[in-house]
């Protein structure tokens, strides 16, 4: 008697009963890790994919062309004919296309789309082109031939500025409508350069 009244003691019971709860606490300690786990594998692949989805890009591409302009009215050498090699960059702005059925899947726009309405908006007008202002007295230019075949009278002075907004309208006319004209930047020289960009233009 003494013996079993020793055995089931509280001194005895106690300890499997604290083991119990250690057990007890292990395990709950386990199963709210592996649920954490689960949660943030979740938030980690709903973030992917949203990023994949969501994302807004910017696609930017160079063109080039030579055109010669001058200054009507102007205080400098620019008032002069001269030519310029000028670099035109285009950025457009958009979803990169999702549908995998889709042959342009993963695009924004197809690089040769812009190419193709860039080049018949600006290049291909303006290239080998002389620009003047209609203020000008270019009655007197074009009355002297085929060298001014390919000119331009424009409805204001072609600055890289005036030029760089015009260029802007013109894209945004040809684009699709979910793809946003972002960015238009015209270089006259390696070192001047006029930009339109659409945050300033809301
Ligand atoms: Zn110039």
């Amino acid at each position: 008697m003494n013996v079993l009244q020793n055995v089931f003691s509280n001194e005895n019971i106690i300890p499997i009963k604290r083991n119990s709860e250690v057990y007890l606490q292990v395990r709950d300690v386990a199963r709210l890790s592996f649920f954490l786990y689960v949660v943030l594998q979740f938030k980690n692949i709903f973030y992917s994919l949203k990023s994949i989805v969501m994302a807004l890009i910017r696609v930017t591409k160079e063109f080039r062309f030579e055109m010669a302009h001058a200054l009507w009215n102007y205080d400098g050498l620019c008032k002069n004919i001269h030519g310029h090699s000028f670099i035109l960059y285009v950025t457009v702005l958009g979803e990169p296309n999702t549908n995998n059925n889709d042959v342009k899947c993963g695009m924004v726009m197809d690089f040769g789309d812009l190419k193709r309405i860039v080049n018949n908006a600006i290049v291909k007008d303006m290239d080998h082109s002389l620009a003047v202002s209609e203020k000008s007295k270019h009655q007197l230019l074009l009355g002297t031939g085929q060298m001014f075949e390919r000119h331009h009278i424009l409805p204001y002075q072609p600055t890289c500025e005036n030029m760089v907004i015009d260029f802007a309208e013109r894209i945004k006319k040809l684009l699709p409508q979910n793809i946003k004209l972002q960015n238009v930047k015209l270089y006259e020289t390696a070192t001047s350069f006029a930009e339109w960009n659409a945050d300033d233009n809301i």
